[in-house]
Order: C-alpha cells, then structure tokens, then sequence
C-alpha cells in the first residue's frame, strides 16, 4: 500500500471516534517496532520525522526504510509526516520528497525558539497549504506555544504562558485552511512535562473542549503526549540511569480529548524510554556482549510494545482494514473541488 494521505486517516479517525498515535522515527529499528505494532493491533499509523530526524537520517535513509514498510507492511494505512516544519523550505522539501503530510509550525519563527506573530504564522501556513493541497498532501499548524524543547525546537516556556485562544483558533482556521491543527493546553515536550501528577486542571482539558466546540470539523493534535510511564523510568534507573522523577500526559486525558475532538496524538518520549531501559538492562546483565543485535532486538520489541499499547488506548487498534486508501491525486482533486465550492 503506498503512502497514504494523513487527512484522510484522520477524517476516518473522526468517523470512528478514536486516535491515531503519532510516533517519531529516526532509524530501522523504531519503524520496525511501529509496523509491528500496527500489524499485531491491525491499526493505521502516523510515522513522523522532525528535522532532527531527517538531518541524523541524511532524509533519503529515512525515506526509504518508510517506502521499505509500505512494501512489507502492504495491509497497514501509514501517512509520513514532517514534525514540526521550522520554515516554508523545510516543508517544502518534505512535500518534494513524498511525504504525505507536514506540519507548518509558525508558532516559532524559522530558528524554532522564538514566539512569532499571528500575522507571520497565517501567512507562513497559508503558504503551505496552497503547495501541499496542489499535490494532495496534509496540514498541520499550530496556534499557542508547546512548553519544552524537543530536538533543538521549542521556545522551552512552561507550556502554561502561551495557551491557544479559541478565538484566534477559530480565526487561524479560517484564514489558512490548515487540516489538522495542534493546540497548547499545557502540555510539553520532552521527558519532563510534569513534576507531580497532572489534573485536568494542569491540563487545561476544558480549553481543549472549547476549542473543539468552536471546531468541530478540524483534527485537533496533542503535542508532547507521552505518559512517561514509572515503569519504563524505573528500568532505566535500576539499570544505571539517572532520570529525575517525572510525570506526562495521563492515557485518561488523552482519552478524554479523543472524546473532544484530538484525533492525532504525537508520542516520542514514551519510545525512548523503552528503547533506553531495555538496552541499559542487557548492558547490566550480559557486560560480555558486544553483537548490537543483542541490544537492538530487545529494544525494538520494548517500544513495539509500547506502541501497541498505546494504539489500543488511543482506539485506533482494530481500524486498518476499514477503508482503501486514496491515492494523493485524488485528494488534491478534493481540495480543487473544495477550494472552488
Ligand atoms: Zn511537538
């Protein structure tokens, strides 16, 4: 099955009431994991790139191990994504590539650390969207500022300091035409979102719902939703780490914005705390082995299972087979006919 269209998978989304895990990649082995994961739960899936990704991938590795996955996992929906687009070149390139989705993320100016304007982010995304829906290919944007920092991309504020306003949500959907849009309702990216157990109120749930309410037609994104579990930060602890502790985004939470309208649920940290504590533990265990498989297979299997978790949760597992995949052609045609209506 080639590549498929993340708006479509996301409109599907909606339909069927559930989300769709985002899960980041930079080698063989993670997408290994994801494509076990979707095949074992029978799930569509978002594979996505940050720019770190491409440039530690020098892009063409990265790109081919995805058309790789689409020949041998030919039964699962899968739509490649740009995290975070920094510039209108970056998405550019992604949508010259083949990706089949990217995100403009002019919330940040093109150094992805400093807060821009409302005016430079319209124009920015509106700019994308034109070029990606004349080849068929999907939008993301964001409005408010994400906390954290993530591969070198953040403004690194608490998440708390730039919540998206409904209005100018409402309004940024208007001017661009974006597909999916990610929202900041507190959350963060990297390890250490939260330092005790985050509420509803931390959350901010109830912006999300007012969000959704103003629009009930546009995928909403979480960003910085892993949940960064104890379990998988005790093993790398027992095993010689030194994480400091640390909460994320409550799987309840994310399901209560599946509920109100998140249909894309961006998970990073999740996957390399697995990865992490299961290499750290044959480390401690088995100090005479030296064949990277011996550390690489178990880790691919500790964020397969982490995956598949997570798409049970999202609600995702069980969607694979319900509907054929059009080809971007298609959608390009769909958004002429939209455009022109
Ligand atoms: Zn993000």
């Amino acid at each position: 099955m080639p590549l498929v269209s993340m708006r479509q998978l996301l409109d599907e989304a909606a339909k069927g009431g559930y989300g769709v895990g985002a899960f980041n990649v930079n080698n063989m082995e993670q997408i290994q994991a994801i494509m076990e994961a979707a095949r074992e739960t029978k799930s569509p899936v978002i594979v996505q790139a940050s720019r770190g990704a491409r440039s530690y991938s020098q892009d063409r590795f990265l790109y081919h191990l995805m058309l790789a996955a689409t020949e041998l996992y030919p039964e699962t929906p899968m739509a490649l994504h740009q995290d975070h687009g920094n510039s209108v070149e970056t998405c550019k390139s992604a949508i010259a590539m083949g990706f089949t989705s990217v995100m403009m993320d002019g919330s940040l100016m093109p150094d992805g650390k400093t807060p821009s304007t409302f005016e430079y982010n319209v124009k920015a995304t509106r700019e994308i969207v034109e070029a990606a829906h004349a080849k068929g290919v999907t939008v993301e944007g964001e409005i408010g500022v994400l906390g954290g920092i993530e591969d070198g991309h953040g403004a690194g504020l608490d998440g708390l300091s730039h919540l998206t306003d409904p209005d100018q949500a409402a309004e940024f959907v208007r001017l661009t035409g974006v597909d999916a849009l990610a929202i900041a309702i507190g959350t963060s990216h990297g390890a250490y979102k939260f330092t005790k157990k985050p509420t509803g109120e931390t959350l901010k749930m109830d912006r999300l719902i007012e969000i959704h309410k103003r629009l009930p037609n546009t995928h909403l994104v979480m960003h910085g939703s892993s949940s960064v579990p104890k379990e998988l930060q005790d093993i790398i602890n027992q095993y010689g780490g030194k994480l400091k502790p640390t909460w994320g985004v409550p799987v309840e939470e994310i399901q209560l914005g599946i509920k109100n309208g998140v249909r894309k649920v961006n998970v990073d940290t999740d996957c390399r705390l697995a990865i992490t504590g299961a290499i750290r533990k044959v480390f401690a265990e088995k100090p005479e082995e030296f064949d990277p498989r011996s550390y690489l297979k178990p880790a691919r299997e500790a964020m397969k299972k982490v995956v598949a978790l997570r798409m049970t949760q999202f609600g995702q597992a069980g969607h694979a087979g319900d509907y054929t995949p059009l080809p971007l052609e298609e959608m390009a045609k769909r958004y002429r006919e939209h455009a022109a209506a």
